[in-house]
């Protein structure tokens, strides 16, 4: 474990778990991993203060435009439930605590890097992929922007970045895939003051997750949250409040891929089939997509060929 401070090694769950990328082999959404290794991010709702220092770090880390830490202490902003969008990866959201209404309870939401990934399963060009590991990345070369991924996602994940309709981005926690090559934690995990959140191999983290709610059966209801639901998740929670009431969706444990692909065969049962359906879009955004990328090099090449002449 190298480059690994004091307060990040506390961060993770197992002595000599691996932070690196789990090989960078891409697995079908229905695959299980072939080493078995899986990565796990518990999420201690009990312990987060709604500090936001996640929020900030996700934006540093991904280089989008954010103000300082000392602006994120401003609570105001969680009168209201916010929602993902492209420039925000993980939002943080406060609720109510019956038991202790002065210590309201604070969520972090993001991308749950399901086991059984039904944006992957959705997705027609391949822009979103699963790796061994567990994590769900995604590639904006690819992507054609046709939302079939936000459709497909049970927790209304991947967002869509609006301002750029001719070149769209699908936005998402990738889970820090480039921090981790370089053995880093996650930056949500590594700024995280009280340590709300825990990073290390899946069936460490849920012994640690089991551990804390069979130590403290006063405070946490017995559900660890992404365990089980839709074949479980790589980020996990537990909290003192049924999940129903903090917003997280009451989900079976059967996996998503096959209730997205019999939503899209419903849908399409009376039209084109979907296969035909999905050729004909994905051509034409491709075409799309293609064009634009030309035009940017065009353009380029201009400028390039521009500045020679005017040097
Ligand atoms: S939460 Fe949604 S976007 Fe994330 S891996 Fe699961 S299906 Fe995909
Ligand atoms: S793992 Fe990385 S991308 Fe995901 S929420 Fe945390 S900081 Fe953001
Ligand atoms: S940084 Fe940690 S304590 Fe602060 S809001 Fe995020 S998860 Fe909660």
């Amino acid at each position: 474990m190298k480059d690994i401070n004091r307060r990040d090694f506390l961060k993770t769950a197992a002595i000599g778990v691996s932070m690196s990328v789990f090989g960078t082999k891409f697995l079908k959404a229905s695959d299980e991993s072939p080493s078995g290794y899986r990565i796990g991010i518990l999420v201690d709702t009990d312990v987060c203060v709604g500090c936001r220092h996640c929020e900030w770090a996700c934006k540093v880390a991904h280089n989008i435009p954010t103000a300082s830490l000392e602006s994120y202490s401003d609570n105001s902003l969680f009168k209201e439930y916010r929602r993902l969008d492209a420039a925000s990866l993980t939002v943080v959201n406060e609720f109510e605590n019956e038991k202790n209404p002065s210590l309201p309870v604070y969520v972090k939401k993001q991308c749950m890097h399901c086991e059984k990934p039904a944006c992957v399963s959705a997705c027609i060009v391949g822009a979103l992929s699963k790796l061994e590991d567990g994590s769900v990345v995604w590639d904006t070369k690819k992507c054609i922007g046709c939302r079939y991924c936000m459709v497909a996602c049970q927790f209304q994940i991947p967002t869509f970045d609006y301002d750029k309709p001719i070149d769209p981005q699908i936005r998402k926690c990738d889970l820090c895939y480039d921090r981790r090559k370089t053995e880093k934690l996650p930056a949500c995990v590594s700024i995280c003051p009280t340590e709300a959140l825990l990073f290390g191999e899946r069936d460490e983290i849920l012994r640690v997750a089991k551990n804390r709610i069979k130590r403290k059966p006063d405070v946490y209801i017995n559900h660890i949250y992404g365990e089980q639901e839709i074949g479980g998740t790589t980020w996990m929670y537990i909290a003192s409040k049924s999940f129903d009431n903090l917003k997280m969706p009451p989900l079976g444990n059967s996996p998503a891929p096959g209730t997205s692909e019999s939503i899209q065969h419903g849908i399409f049962a009376y039209f084109v089939p979907p296969v035909t359906l999905y050729a004909i879009l994905g051509t034409i955004m491709w075409l799309t997509k293609r064009r634009s990328n030309e035009n940017k090099e065009n353009r380029i090449e201009f400028e390039q060929e521009k500045k020679g002449v005017d040097t």
